[in-house]
């Protein structure tokens, strides 16, 4: 019997445990930990905020995935050595034939000076819990919302923070007493698509919110209220700030970030390998050349499954990543647009958009259904 190991159970755990589960290979157990017990979509946090969905409704209880040969278990990840392929939890140790890491990001508020005192997100549950609240009292005035660093989880999501944060001030009448800008260190929205970048920043403009591509905030003076940036301070009322992401620590402290970019998991792009035999990374702890997205952890896990699969068999991997995903943009009013790209499979990436609709609307929930049905069992 041979043992693949998952660390994580978000979107590339649960696609890979799945599609391993299906797998024709003989003899083969998988086991995957996750520190929590039950799973939430990203982008539940923006109907957390905006939409009074409370967060219990959103979470998806681990014990309804039950697929065959695939035992869940509910752990803290405490230490991972790749070069023995050893994993210590807080309740076992695992020596596994195949690892894979899929632990997501973490954020690190505290990387922008006056941040954790001043500023709010809605990238974790309990901010976006938190900024409900802040809103629920917030009675016009400047709002600044930035994105304090690259890479960051989901590229549309704060563009679709900014446009639901003026459809629901709209809504409460306050949106003329509220001045909105929004800043990053980026040059586009969406740097891959042309196309959707530019339906971004002409949707920003319609709905009065002041963008400022290629300018970062890198400090708040929480006594002032005020944003620093390089070529000046802004003043704020409301500070709503993407903040930094970084590996876990568990992955931080296990040497597996070793030559990869700016902290991250180095991993050959065609099969997410490391440099460890034996050991695979993926999704959003992965230095691959795509976004941090849940749908290219979950193409990513395709890859891998298919690498294990023909690992076990003796084969070379037939499979090469491919760094495709399909994400949907809100834009409010009900409407969502969608730019489906493809990174690796030809010369250069290619990521063609269609513009928001009600229909479009429609098909992101059903993705999200899909997904569900796929992964969840009982
Ligand atoms: C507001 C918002 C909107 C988004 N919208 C979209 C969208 O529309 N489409 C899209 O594709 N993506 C979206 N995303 C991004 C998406 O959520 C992530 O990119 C995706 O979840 C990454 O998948 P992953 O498997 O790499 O990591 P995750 O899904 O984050 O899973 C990592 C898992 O590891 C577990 N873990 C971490 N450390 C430990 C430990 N020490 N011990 C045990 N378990 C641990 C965590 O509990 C977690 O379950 C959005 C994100 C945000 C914040």
């Amino acid at each position: 019997m041979r043992t693949v190991l998952i660390l994580g159970a978000g979107f590339g755990g649960l696609e890979l445990a799945t599609r391993l589960s299906g797998s024709p290979a003989d003899e083969l157990r998988v086991v995957i930990i996750d520190r929590n017990d039950s799973f939430t979509f990203g982008f539940a946090k923006l109907d957390i905020l905006f939409r009074d969905l409370p967060p219990e409704t959103a979470r998806v209880p681990y014990s309804r995935f039950t697929h065959p040969r695939v035992e869940f278990r509910q752990e803290e990840v405490t230490e991972i050595d790749p070069r023995a392929r050893r994993v210590r939890t807080d309740q076992a140790v695992y020596d596994p034939d195949i690892l894979v890491v899929a632990l997501g990001a973490d954020y690190d508020p505290g990387a922008t000076p006056g941040f954790v005192e001043d500023g709010y997100e809605y990238y974790s549950i309990d901010g976006a819990r938190r900024l409900r609240e802040r809103l629920a009292g917030f009675d016009g005035g400047a709002v600044v919302l930035a994105v304090l660093s690259v890479p960051f989880k989901c590229p549309p999501a704060p563009y679709e923070g900014a446009m639901l944060l003026h459809e629901a001030l709209t809504r409460r009448g306050i949106r003329n007493r509220t001045h909105m800008q929004f800043f990053t260190p980026m040059d586009a929205p969406i740097p891959v698509s042309a196309q959707t970048s530019a339906a971004i920043v002409e949707a920003l403009a319609r709905r009065g919110i002041a963008y400022s591509p290629g300018r970062r905030v890198h400090a708040l003076d929480p006594d002032r209220h005020i944003a620093v940036t390089r070529t000046g301070e802004v003043p704020y009322d409301l500070f709503i700030g993407i903040p930094k992401h970084r590996v876990p620590a568990v992955v931080e402290a296990s040497g597996l970030t070793e030559g990869g970019t700016d902290g991250w998991i180095a991993v050959d792009p065609h099969t997410l390998e490391t440099p460890f035999p034996g050991v695979y990374a993926l999704g959003d702890c992965a230095d691959a050349p795509v976004p941090r997205a849940g749908v290219f952890a979950e193409d990513a896990a395709r890859t891998v499954a298919a690498g294990i699969e023909a690992g076990f068999g003796g084969s070379a991997p037939q499979e090469q990543y491919r760094g495709r995903g399909t994400c949907y943009i809100e834009f409010g009013g009900g409407l969502v647009g969608k730019v489906e790209a493809d990174f690796l499979s030809g010369p250069a990436p290619v990521a063609p958009f269609s513009v928001p609709s009600v229909e479009l609307a429609r098909e992101k929930a059903a993705a999200a259904e899909v997904r569900l049905h796929r992964w969840f069992t009982g």
